[in-house]
């Protein structure tokens, strides 16, 4: 028997917002601003959220806002989108596309856009929350619309958190959050668990001796170390972690001397890891630990390696009650096929940050965007 759909009716008024949605969502795709520099966009979300009756807060966190809106006896339902984007150049021609450039943290212009679908995070809690306002009478509680800057440097959430939000603000009874992917638009995808994975960012400096390239012996060379770590590094996956289990760990940056012939004093390696369990976390970054600083006595450095933290993001996890519920609420709105459960993904995120702070369960879920 088919299950009768009653699509719930906060979302009748939906039809005649897309226009004004659409409008919003190209008018912060042509303007992107990096990570904790996200002023304009949350000058936007703020009279947005004034314009429907929110209590609006700003500035938390740098560039974060918090509206309120309280209706009545019932649940606090955090909702969560991230407002920044990244420092590409966008090619892909549409007529609204970005050609902003901004000043980096390193000093340097760079070009801007919107390649993570942050833009379309923030059109969509400017649309939900419009939703909830003009239908306060099917609903009661308090709706709070989190707005947070910098999750792709994963500094925003946390700023939020150290700007006093948890105390500043009600103790939500669940935490909502999610993401576009590049699936069909209309497909909703879920999972209870592990949803997205730790991400760790290291600097490894590795020390040598450096001498001209016609008297190696005068050298302890940093580049064959370096050389020597990198290959090493790949049997923490091969070799330390269990089939069952999954990790990655990706060099992305080896540098090191100027000129061909001249030996340099020292190696910069930056590394990423990702993981989705905690025991694995820590094993593969003991074992990184461990083959750095072996690998520079074994080429006799002057000091051992110095490594430095770079950035980390922790386990998006789904509790498994709200999770079904809001499945369950899903599946009475979207047509049958449309919300399907998914795999993990080895993407990371900051918007657990918020559920962990609170100790509140928090679902996040997936949302196509392609038109086919
Ligand atoms: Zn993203």
């Amino acid at each position: 028997m088919t299950q009768t759909k009653q699509p719930t009716e906060i979302l009748l008024n939906l039809d005649t917002m897309l226009p004004e949605l659409e409008a919003v969502y190209k008018d912060i795709h042509a303007h992107p601003e990096l990570s904790m520099q996200e002023r304009r966009t949350a000058g936007i979300a703020a009279n947005h959220l004034k314009t429907n009756g929110f209590e609006v807060t700003a500035g938390i966190g740098k560039t974060g806002v918090v509206g309120i809106l309280r209706n009545g006896d019932g649940p606090t339902v955090m909702l969560r989108a991230d407002m920044d984007a990244l420092p590409i150049k966008e090619a892909t021609g549409l007529p609204y596309a970005s050609t902003v450039t901004a000043t980096g943290p390193d000093g340097k212009t760079t070009p801007v856009a919107h390649s993570c679908g942050h833009d379309m995070h923030v059109a969509c809690l400017i649309g939900a929350t419009a939703l909830f306002c003009k239908s306060r009478d099917s609903w009661h509680g308090t709706l709070m619309a989190v707005f947070q800057p910098g999750e792709e440097t994963a500094q925003g959430a946390q700023a939020m958190i150290d700007d006093n939000l948890l105390k500043r603000f009600p103790k939500p009874d669940v935490v909502l959050g999610q993401h576009v992917m590049s699936v069909p638009s209309g497909r909703l995808d879920w999972r209870t668990g592990v949803v997205s994975s730790a991400a760790d960012s290291l600097q490894i400096r590795i020390f040598g001796r450096g001498a001209h390239g016609s008297m190696p012996e005068a050298s302890i060379d940093p580049v064959v170390m370096a050389a020597s770590i990198v290959l090493r590094l790949q049997t923490i996956v091969s070799r330390e972690v269990a089939p069952a289990d999954s990790a990655v760990v990706t060099i992305g940056v080896l540098q090191a001397g100027t000129k061909e012939n001249v030996i340099p004093d020292e190696a910069i390696i930056k590394l990423n890891v990702r993981t989705s369990d905690e025991g694995v976390r820590k094993h593969v970054l003991a074992a990184i630990e461990r083959i750095v600083n072996a690998e520079a006595a074994a080429a006799g450095a002057p000091k051992p390696p110095e490594i430095t933290r770079l950035g980390h993001y922790s386990l998006v996890t789904n509790d498994v009650d709200a999770t079904e519920k809001v499945v369950d609420a899903f599946r009475q709105n979207f047509p049958d096929g449309s919300v399907e459960p998914a795999k993990p993904t080895m993407a990371s995120e900051d918007s657990g940050c918020f559920g962990e702070g609170w100790h509140v369960p928090a679902v996040y879920w997936l949302f196509g965007e392609r038109r086919s």
